[in-house]
């Protein structure tokens, strides 16, 4: 049960702390605590904030900002998280597990570097640009704006909840609109942190606004919304799904980032002191709940026994334990759920004939979620652990003859969201790399998502692109305005209705 001293966070509308009768428990993964409590928001709470962020939009105050003073106000939420980092950070810890060092490269110094790309582009963005003059029937100018959508809504996941709620805010508030984001009821805290560091930095009141609450009740309730003309989602592929039906009331503008069962494949004259490490980051960074992780690694025959020796070595000396301590390699997994989900994922694995060559158990620990680093080899593409996404620790490592044969498993998946190639040579991994169906792929790589290109999945892995410059294209409408040069009453394209006397 929460104790008195722990913190409570209030939901952020219009500016303002917003307090709810209901409320959630926070609880630190690693050690089953409630260190903090949030506002439980409803129904009523989501319109409110629509209604709040649809004020704001027709106000205008933030839309007609000349983009430059907008960018001034997002650099200035910049430096103010960069001035929070720690505490930032250590909300980030204890609210899902991240261990610190991830925490600050990439939960919350991602977040920061990602936002500040943002701003920046607000300032060299095409907001409007001419186009070709036409002479065709009669003399026009064109001119093409790219204006706001109005209210935008974000629903975020658990694992990166403050990085892929920047993923959304950050366009949508540099091309001009509002928005409205529900993060995940186990993990509200960082976002809510950020909205009033928003409020601080001089943000128009409603322009950003938080609700939390039940994802079937507050989340459904946003994507149906007739006022929210956009919605953005980061979540499980079945969710997706239903806020794509759901966004058709209204026919909103969809962006969906969802599952992955990314498949990481080394060539045979692969690095291999690299692309064992780079196997393990791939798979076990924020305990392989990432979207993007690599999780079906497929090795040549000839590397097979050699390859899983050195991973078994190196993944058995990992440290799993305090994700707040520096020296922790691997924490905890964000519930007792997921846990749970897990550890059914790795019956199921050895029911269906795969090897646990690593791991494969919940570690002696009082207290916390946790699933050891676990490494199953045998694995045919056919068993349930390399078709669904378990999101957690567990590596399926599947055995390949051809190149060929390596590409076909890798492509036969329903998701596409990331993929990996390994060789010394890097015109025969590009060669790789274009045929793998996936949005990202790395070469000699892993987790390199980069604000400045589009992040997204090919198949079932989801719809549209964040990141880049494109994102701001999903957050903007287009304009094309007409201008005609001729000034002229005898256009002859009139005459096919109302000619003119002469003819
Ligand atoms: P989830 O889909 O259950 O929940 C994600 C969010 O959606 C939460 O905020 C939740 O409250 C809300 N939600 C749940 N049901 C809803 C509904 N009916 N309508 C509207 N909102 C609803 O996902 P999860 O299991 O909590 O998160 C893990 C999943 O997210 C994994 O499948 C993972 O692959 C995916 N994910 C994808 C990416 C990506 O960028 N592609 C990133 C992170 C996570």
């Amino acid at each position: 049960m929460a104790t008195a001293s722990v913190t409570h966070y209030p939901l952020r509308i219009s500016g303002e702390a917003v307090d709810t009768d209901a409320l959630y428990e926070i609880v630190n993964p690693a050690t089953e605590e409630v260190f903090a409590t949030a506002a439980k928001g409803s129904v009523a709470h989501a319109d409110d904030a629509v209604a709040a962020a649809k004020a704001a939009h027709e106000r205008g105050e933030w839309r007609t900002l000349p983009p430059a003073e907008r960018a001034d106000v997002l650099d200035a939420i910049c430096a103010r998280m960069s001035e929070q980092m720690d505490e930032l950070c250590a909300l980030q810890v204890a609210e899902n597990g991240a261990t610190i060092r991830q925490a600050m490269a990439f939960h919350i110094g991602y977040s920061i570097s990602h936002l500040q790309y943002f701003a920046d582009l607000c300032r060299t963005y095409a907001f409007q640009h001419s186009g070709p003059t036409l002479s065709y029937p009669t003399l026009a100018a064109g001119r093409v704006r790219r204006e706001p959508i109005g209210v935008c809504a974000g629903i975020v996941p658990w694992n990166f909840p403050l990085l892929l709620a920047v993923w959304k805010l950050g366009p949508a508030l540099a091309a001009g609109n509002t928005i409205v984001l529900k993060p995940d009821e186990k993990t509200p805290l960082t976002l809510l942190a950020l909205a009033r560091i928003a409020e601080e930095c001089g943000l128009p009141a409603g322009v950003l606004n938080v609700v939390t609450g039940e994802g079937e009740e507050v989340g459904a309730h946003l994507a149906a919304h007739p006022d929210v003309r956009k919605i953005a989602f980061t979540g499980s592929t079945a969710v997706g799904r239903e806020i794509m039906r759901t966004a058709a009331g209204n026919v909103k503008r969809v962006t969906l980032e969802l599952g992955g069962k990314g498949p990481n494949v080394v060539l045979d004259d692969a690095d291999l002191e690299t692309a064992v490490d780079a196997a393990l980051f791939a798979c076990y960074l924020y305990s392989g709940q990432a979207c993007e992780s690599g999780t079906r690694l497929l090795l040549p025959a000839s590397l097979h026994d050699e390859f899983v020796d050195r991973m078994v070595a190196r993944a058995s000396n990992m440290v799993v334990g305090d994700p707040a301590d520096f020296g922790t390699d691997i924490g905890p997994v964000i519930s007792a759920e997921q846990r749970d989900r897990i550890l059914g994922y790795i019956e199921q694995g050895k029911r269906e004939g795969a090897t646990v060559a690593l791991g494969g158990r919940t570690p002696d620990r009082d207290k916390g979620y946790w699933v050891q680093p676990t490494i199953f080899t045998g694995v045919t593409n056919d068993m349930t652990i390399a078709r669904e996404e378990i999101f957690g620790p567990v590596i399926s490592v599947l055995k390949y003859d051809t190149v060929e044969e390596a590409i076909r498993i890798a492509n036969d998946t329903e998701y596409g969201l990331s993929a990996g190639v390994w060789s010394a040579d890097n015109e025969r991994a590009l060669e790789v790399a274009e045929r793998l169906e996936a949005g990202t792929v790395w070469v000699n790589d892993w987790h390199m998502v980069s604000c400045e290109y589009p992040f997204g999945g090919y198949k079932q892995s989801g719809l549209g692109r964040e990141l880049g410059p494109h994102a701001l294209d999903e957050y903007t409408e287009a304009k094309f305005i007409h201008l005609d040069l001729s000034g002229r009453r005898d256009r002859r394209v009139y005459d096919m209705l109302v000619p003119t006397e002469e003819t």
